[in-house]
């Protein structure tokens, strides 16, 4: 038995309840970070998470009428993309109501209630039944969780044998935490991820450090920062005058922070 964690559920809706109707304006209503091909990829922010969604469907490798389990949602647009290629059914779950009810109208919107919908539960304490789920991912979910050892127990309880599971995150370099002063944030090393799954009841298929491709080629940075300074108040608000400061310096990589990396995981349910 591992030892009890408390749930930061209540801080992360807070954070959320916020920062998506911020994020639902400028980022198409992704909450993840982009994938570029090389440095000279021009991709749009937009377009790059949307490649990211991309590379997530790839390692989750769905099939048709397949019920799959979106651990922390955000505001749907990961379920959106992942229903229309590949039409499966999509449960997304968050912690933030006001998450849940923006996805929810773009369900209706684009046509897609049918098969997505979103509801209110937290990954360590899933409202399903064993083996509810033909496949899951978290996607930049879990680096919220303080308990992710039990996250993962729970998801794969409510996945059937053989079920696929994608994880798509950010790490730390060992000795190099960036995360350990932030209250919501807890980043673990890409070593960490094998021993966690297998004690979860996964087997794991493939882990890829996906690092360079995270980091947004410098004349998509131009924009981006064109782009954010539109809404600086509003982003001083939510981030702080601090981030944003960093975030406009040309010289500083956006989102990056030494230490800091990206990784792709694909496993299978035991
Ligand atoms: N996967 C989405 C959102 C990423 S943001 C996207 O790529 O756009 C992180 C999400 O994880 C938020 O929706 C947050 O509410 C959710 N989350 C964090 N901790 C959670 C928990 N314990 N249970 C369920 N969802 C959680």
């Amino acid at each position: 038995m591992s030892k009890a964690v408390e749930s930061n559920a209540d801080e992360v809706a807070e954070l959320y309840d916020d920062f998506s109707e911020f994020h639902a304006r400028i980022n198409d209503n992704n909450l993840h970070v982009g994938y570029w091909e090389d440095e000279h990829d021009a991709s749009t922010f937009q377009a790059a998470a949307e490649a990211m969604t991309r590379q997530m469907i790839r390692r989750l490798d769905p099939q048709a009428g397949q019920r799959i389990l979106d651990v922390g949602c955000g505001i749907g647009q990961p379920a959106f993309s992942l229903a229309r290629a590949c039409q499966v059914d999509v449960t997304g779950i968050t912690v933030s109501r006001r998450q849940i009810e923006r996805a929810t109208m773009a369900a209706e919107e684009v046509g897609l209630a049918d098969r997505v919908r979103f509801e209110y539960a937290d990954a360590t304490n899933l409202p399903y039944g064993d083996g509810a789920f033909d496949g899951a991912w978290l996607f930049e979910s879990m680096i919220h969780m303080p308990d992710k050892a039990l996250a993962l127990r729970e998801t794969a309880r409510v996945l059937r044998p053989g079920a696929r599971l994608a994880i798509g995150d950010m790490f730390h370099e060992p000795g190099l935490d960036w995360s350990a002063a932030h209250p919501i944030v807890s980043a673990i090393t890409i070593d960490t991820y094998a021993g966690l799954l297998e004690q979860a009841g996964f087997s794991l298929l493939k882990v890829d450090d996906v690092t360079p491709h995270m980091l947004v080629p410098k004349p998509v940075r131009t924009v981006l920062r064109d782009q954010m300074l539109e809404h600086r108040d509003e982003w001083v608000r939510i981030a702080g005058e601090a981030v944003v400061q960093q975030f406009l310096d040309p010289e500083v990589n956006t989102f990056y922070t030494p230490g800091l990396g990206y990784v792709l995981i694909a496993a299978r349910r035991d």
